[in-house]
Order: C-alpha cells, then sequence, then structure tokens
C-alpha cells in the first residue's frame, strides 16, 4: 500500500521504452525562464500586492491605497504618495536585477529598505501587463508608460500626475494556464489582501492605508495615520479585539547572548478565537517565523484554561546582521541567529505577562511527571473567593488526584485557593512563576498523565528509545528543501543531511497521537462520509494493486468483507471517539482528530485509513490496541507524496488527454500548445495537492518536529537520516581545485 502513491495510475502510464534514443537536451529561451522565475517570486495576486505595497512604503509614502478586481486576477492597482521614480530610470525600472537599493553584496548587512533584489516589478511584467505612472517632486507633469517581459512597451507618455506613483497590474497570470486556473478554483485572494494590508495599517501607523474592491466605494481597510497602535489595531480589527489585548515589551541588551528589542501587544484569557492572528514584523519588514509562532501558541495552550488562539502583534528589532533575509525568494520566512534563546526569551515574557495580568483569572494545567499526580495551579488576586474555579477546571482530573501547590501552603489543599492581590509579594508571584515555567516546560517535554499504565508505557518507550545525536539534528536543523518526492535536505552545524519526510512525519504523528491520547480536538468532515462506500472503495484499490489485471473478487464478496469491517468498527466506534478522537456514526466517519495543530491529513487517503483500522489493529491487548491503531493514524496522517503524480516536470505526461497521438517532440515541457492538450482541471489540482504538501513540510512538518519529534534510534542506520556532506570537506575540496 505504501508504494501506492508514488507509483503512477497504472491504466494511463504510457510504455517507457517510446524511443531508445535519448532526447535532446535544449537551452530554454530567456523569456521561458523568466517566466518560470517570476511564477516563483509572485506565487498569487496577494504576493504581487504585498511586494508593491512594500515598494511605496520603501519610498516614503505617508499613504497607499490598494485596489483590487477579480480577487488581483484581473486589476490591482497600487497609488501612493512617495517620492516617485525618475524618468531616466523608467527605462531599466522592470527589468530583472534593477534596483535603487543595493549595489554592493555588502549592502545587505545594513539594508533597511524591504525590497533590495529588483526582481518584483520585473518578474510581474512577466506574468502580467504593467503599468506605471509616476512623477517625482518638481515637475510639472509626470510620466506613464507599460512594460511586456521587461521591457518598455512604448517610450514614457507625458501625463497628468499627482504626487507618487500609481503601479497597475492588469491580467496577472495570463500567460501560466494552470496557476490562472488554481487561483480562480481556489479562495478569491481578495481576503488575503486585504487581511495584508491591516497587517501593513496595524505596523505602519502613520501611513494611510485603504483597500477596496475596484469600483466599490466602501473601503474594507481604512486607517488614518497618526493614532496610537492601540487605536490603529481597533480601527482595523474591531472594538472588541483592541479591549482584550495587553501591552508587552522585553529587549536584551547582553551582547554576550543576544540584543534585540520586542515590543507589541497579545490577547488575554478574555479573548476568544478559533485561529492565532500574529502578526509579526521583525526590523519593520512583515514577516513569518513558524517557530515563534508555535512557541507562543504553546505559552497559550500551556497557560490559559480555554482552548482560544492567541491575538499576536508583534514587532521584533534585531542587528540586521541577525536576520538572514535572503532566505526565501519572497523574503516571507526568516530564519534568525540565536533563534532559540530569541524564542524563550519571548516565550517566557509572554506567559509572565498572562499570569501577572487578569486580576480575576484561574490559570489550571496539568503538570505530570510520573510519580507526582496532576497538579493544579490557581492563582487569583481579587478579593471574590474562587467557588466557581472548580467548575472552571477540567472534568478530565479525577479530584483525588488534584494538589495545588502554593508557597505558602505547601502540603496542598483539596479545594481552591485564592489570594489577595494586596498581599501577594514579589517572591510569591515569582515562586508562582517558577512552577509556571516547569508547567510549561513540562507541557513542552508532553509527559501528560493518564489512567494508563500501557500509554505511560508506550510514551516512555519513545522518550527510552531516543538517539541523542540524531535528537541534536532534529532540534536545531535548517531545512534547505525538497530533494525528491520522499527526502528533504537540511543542514546541521557543517553537515548537509538527507531526511525521508514520510518516515519522520509518521513518527512525529505517532508520538502525537500518544501525547494527545483522549485529549484531541476535532476535524470535522464537511458531511459524514459513508464507511460502505470508503471500504470498497479501498478494497477495489488494493485488489488493482495486488492482483493487477487478473480475474476480480466478484463484487459481492467485496461487500461482504465491508460489512465485516464495519459491524468489526461499529464494536470500537466508543473507543475509537473517547480515546482517538476517531468518530463514527450511521455507519458514518464523521470526524478525525487534529494530530498537528494546523495540519489537516490527505483526504484521498481516507479509504485506506478505514481498511488498515479495521484490519491491522489487535484489539484485544490494551497495548498492543493504543499502539496499533496510533500506528494506523499515523501513516494515514503522515506526508505521503500525494496520490496524483506530481504534473511539474516528467511528471505531466500522466495529463495528457492525447498521449497517443502526441509526438516526441512535445515531451519538451513549458511549451504553449503542451499545456493546451493536457487535462488542465486535474493539473490544477495535483498542483495544488503537491506544492501544499511541500508548503506543509517546511511549515508544518520541520516546525514541530523541531519542538516534538524524540527520534528513535532506528532511524540512525534505517535511511531516515543520511548524512551527504560536511560542507567543511567541500570547502576543503573545492579550496584545492
Ligand atoms: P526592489 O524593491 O527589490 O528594489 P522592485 O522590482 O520592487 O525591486 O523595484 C525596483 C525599483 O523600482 C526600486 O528599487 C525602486 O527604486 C523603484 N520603485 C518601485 N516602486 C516604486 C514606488 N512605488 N515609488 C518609487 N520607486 C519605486
Ligand atoms: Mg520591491
Amino acid at each position: 500500500m505504501e508504494s501506492r502513491a508514488s507509483d503512477p495510475p497504472s491504466p494511463t502510464s504510457p510504455s517507457p521504452s517510446r524511443s531508445s534514443s535519448p532526447p535532446r537536451i535544449r537551452r530554454l529561451e530567456a523569456s521561458v525562464v523568466n517566466r518560470i522565475a517570476a511564477g516563483e517570486v509572485i506565487q498569487r495576486p496577494s504576493a504581487a500586492v504585498k511586494e508593491l505595497v512594500e515598494n511605496s512604503l520603501d519610498a516614503a509614502s505617508t499613504s497607499v491605497s490598494v485596489s483590487v478586481k477579480d480577487g488581483g486576477l484581473k486589476l490591482l492597482l497600487v497609488s501612493d504618495d512617495g517620492h516617485g521614480i525618475r524618468h531616466e530610470d523608467l527605462p531599466i525600472l522592470c527589468e530583472r536585477h534593477t534596483t535603487s537599493k543595493l549595489s554592493k553584496y555588502e549592502d545587505l548587512q545594513t539594508i533597511k529598505s524591504m525590497g533590495f533584489r529588483g526582481e518584483a516589478l520585473a518578474s510581474m511584467t512577466y506574468v502580467g501587463h504593467v503599468t506605471v505612472t509616476t512623477i517625482t517632486e518638481g515637475q510639472l507633469h509626470g510620466y506613464r508608460v507599460s512594460y511586456r517581459d521587461g521591457v518598455m512597451e512604448h517610450e514614457p507618455k507625458p501625463c497628468a500626475a499627482v504626487k507618487g506613483t500609481q503601479i497597475m497590474v492588469e491580467n496577472l497570470f495570463y500567460n501560466m494556464a494552470a496557476r490562472r486556473k488554481t487561483l480562480q478554483n481556489s479562495n478569491d485572494d481578495y481576503p488575503k489582501i486585504v487581511d495584508l494590508i491591516s497587517r501593513f495599517a496595524v505596523h505602519y501607523m502613520n501611513v494611510n492605508f485603504s483597500c477596496r474592491k475596484y469600483g466599490s466605494n466602501r473601503a474594507d481597510v481604512h486607517t488614518v495615520g497618526g493614532s496610537s497602535r492601540l487605536d490603529a489595531i481597533r480601527t482595523v480589527y474591531g472594538a472588541s479585539v483592541a479591549r482584550d489585548l495587553m501591552e508587552i515589551s522585553v529587549s536584551d541588551d547582553n551582547p554576550t547572548r543576544l540584543i534585540f528589542k520586542m515590543e507589541g501587544f497579545i490577547s488575554n484569557s478574555n479573548y476568544l478565537a478559533k485561529k492565532t492572528t500574529m502578526i509579526l514584523f521583525i526590523n519593520d519588514r512583515l514577516v513569518d517565523c513558524t517557530a515563534l509562532k508555535r512557541a507562543v501558541e504553546l505559552v497559550y495552550s500551556a497557560t490559559l484554561p480555554k482552548a482560544s488562539k492567541p491575538f499576536i502583534y508583534m514587532s521584533i528589532n534585531l542587528p540586521s546582521d541577525h536576520v538572514d533575509v535572503n532566505i526565501h525568494p519572497t523574503k516571507r520566512e526568516v530564519s534568525l541567529l540565536n533563534q532559540d534563546s530569541l524564542i524563550d526569551t519571548i516565550q517566557s515574557a509572554i506567559e509572565a505577562k498572562l499570569m501577572s495580568s487578569n486580576s480575576t483569572r484561574i490559570f489550571q494545567t496539568q503538570v505530570v511527571s510520573s510519580s507526582l499526580p496532576t497538579t493544579q495551579i490557581s492563582t487569583r488576586k481579587d478579593k471574590e473567593h474562587s467557588i466557581a474555579n472548580s467548575g472552571v477546571q477540567s472534568q478530565k482530573i479525577p479530584v483525588n488526584q488534584m494538589v495545588r501547590t502554593d508557597s505558602r501552603d505547601p502540603f496542598g489543599r483539596l479545594h481552591s485557593y485564592w489570594k489577595d492581590g494586596s498581599q501577594s509579594s514579589k517572591q510569591e508571584k515569582k515562586s508562582d512563576l517558577a512552577s509556571m515555567r516547569s508547567v510549561v516546560v513540562a507541557r513542552r517535554n508532553w509527559k501528560e498523565n493518564t489512567d494508563f499504565t500501557s500509554l505511560d508505557q508506550l510514551v516512555r518507550e519513545i522518550d527510552s528509545n531516543v538517539h541523542p545525536g540524531l535528537l541534536d539534528i532534529v532540534k536545531d536543523c535548517t531545512y534547505i528543501g525538497l530533494a525528491d518526492e520522499v527526502f528533504a535536505v537540511l543542514q546541521y552545524n557543517t553537515y548537509l543531511y538527507l531526511v525521508n519526510v514520510v518516515n519522520v512525519s509518521k513518527e512525529l504523528m505517532y508520538q502525537q497521537v500518544l501525547r494527545r491520547f483522549s485529549k484531541f480536538n476535532a476535524i470535522q468532515l464537511s458531511e459524514p462520509a459513508p464507511l460502505q462506500d470508503l471500504l470498497l472503495m479501498a478494497l477495489r484499490d488494493e485488489e488493482l494493486e495486488t492482483r493487477g489485471d487478473e480475474t476480480e473478487t466478484n463484487d459481492d464478496l467485496k461487500e461482504k468483507i465491508a460489512l465485516m469491517n464495519i459491524e468489526l468498527l461499529k464494536e470500537k466506534e466508543d473507543m475509537l471517539e473517547d480515546y482517538f478522537g476517531i468518530k463514527m456514526e450511521d455507519g458514518s466517519l464523521i470526524r478525525l482528530p487534529v494530530v498537528l495543530d494546523q495540519y489537516i491529513p490527505d483526504m484521498d487517503r481516507i479509504p485506506e485509513f478505514l481498511l488498515s483500522l479495521a484490519n491491522d489493529v489487535d484489539w484485544d491487548d490494551e497495548r498492543e490496541c493504543f499502539q496499533t491503531v496510533s500506528a494506523v493514524l499515523a501513516n494515514f496522517y503522515a506526508m505521503h507524496p500525494p496520490i496524483l503524480p506530481n504534473p511539474s516536470g516528467d511528471g505531466i505526461r500522466y495529463y495528457r488527454k492525447n498521449r497517443e497521438e502526441v509526438g516526441l517532440e512535445a515531451e519538451i515541457l513549458v511549451d504553449k500548445s503542451d499545456e493546451e492538450q493536457v487535462d488542465e482541471e486535474l493539473v490544477a489540482e495535483a498542483e495544488t495537492a503537491w506544492s501544499q504538501r511541500e508548503w506543509n513540510i517546511q511549515h508544518v512538518l520541520f516546525p514541530s518536529m523541531r519542538l516534538f519529534l524524540k527520534p528513535p534510534k532506528c532511524m540512525a542506520t534505517d535511511g531516515t537520516f543520511v548524512q551527504v556532506a560536511s560542507l567543511e570537506k567541500l570547502y576543503r575540496v573545492f579550496e584545492r581545485c
């Protein structure tokens, strides 16, 4: 079953021996290369808007307005009142690698502007029609000029203009049929654009921003510069959000460790949301830092009783040589020097803030060590008695296991204690903080208590089977990229490793299932999925794989097998729901567990999963049962290659409509005529699946792996981790050349 995903669907495979002579290698035309590169920089309309707005901000604008038609595919219009573009620069404005912001490599160390690659505008001209209208100070009139494929279509024409620059991008991706299709199918990009402008508006509070649909007189974001940060947040995200925010700041100026300053606003315990909003600016650049986001979420989930995700606005300033802005072609994900200690410091600051802030809040969480039962910590600083506490606390902890720790009451009492704010000294706060810190750390290590010794055993087995060397690698590695469908390249110190993402993700999911045992959040299916159909589907697939073209088992028999499986699953229904969050009802699958936050498994694998659940689980022995169900879930959630073959490169041939008629000539990719003959809808679907997976590997798997994975010893020898090169040795080799 494992190999199915990477195998092409057999009925459509063309024969491999099409021709005995190797195909000619040709140089791609420059315009094709540029179009491919442009498609990487500008992945979707919102990415174009980000580049344009950053250019406006780099041009010292105080007002930036954005108009969008058809989710940006028809029209993007960004106008600013910045310093404009010189007339003499217009001819090279949209050539690749033309920038006013950087001239030599060393400038990168000190760069303050957001752009510097000179790639954004050029890219847009390869995948859309760009028209620039601009006027510089002291000029009587402005100029308007259109660009295509990096060059001006005509001499700049004089025109009337108001201060600044207006850039219009029309028909984005007009020459990338599959991309256009994907974007048309997927949700309109407009909400992403609104979200983007909202973030800029919060950070650049002295700039007026507006964002609207083209032709509409109502702006969806509209801010007036010059307000306070909190006002800006209120204007953009609403009063209800602003009300539940607390200001936070922390800094460290110890040059031996790290120098940084963080300021921001974070939500308090009254804030309720299903999704985290994290607005992060590092050195005034809007970025993502998945590791930081997860670390913050962890503090919230470990510290607050409510299952709410936080709202975070955070602005971090670091010496610019501590940020590698170059890591990503779109400059979106950054990597930081001393990232771990920075994250630790920020975690502690948020933790302390959450604890000291609200006077009526209850902190409750579970600490576990193998010998100690669950510990409850509650803190109240108001004078009100905390009768309500017990109601808030999780019902899952047996009362006789509740112990409260308090520096003044070391023995623990079975009733809630409360503290008077006026009496609580700094010392006490500190000891609370210390205990809370150990709670968070314990949560991070996920040694949670449960009633099942067999589960404890399984969790302990993971701990005792860790390979310390691999653990170091996992904790401190840098993700480089995918090497092929199964292996990713990562760097650790001066070594490069290949790591099998299917294996590590499977192991990670397995460990997560055991850690979240009986405490899963739910993924609700949009409609109940009938087990009968799914099992039949899986049985047919299985037959195709094992028997090829031989005579089929008759459908009656398959139906009987399916019914028996359903019967069996029905018997185990309650257990599967309570312990593993797999909910089935009336012969349908209703809900699946969240094994890793923000990750949804490949739904194409549900049939295989159900079949495996019914057949590969040992139901007799408790320990075996927990282990096998976890393994089956892990296999389902693992990041296998998508079932549709990868349409990029060679894989495109599986999507040809008239494969027999297409001659050898047409095998060379990225030919316009070629694009028209493939099943575009399917290609688009496959492209989405593959890019989604790649994104998940980089932004979900690796960050979670750093936090949670305990790599077992066998991974050092079974080909999961393979050291491929030592950079030192490589350098030495190069030196000799
Ligand atoms: P980069 O921002 O990396 O320099 P871009 O392709 O985004 O590259 O822009 C190229 C150049 O065009 C910039 O360096 C800048 O000089 C100029 N430019 C682009 N947009 C504007 C604008 N809105 N106002 C003034 N100058 C601009
Ligand atoms: Mg730019």
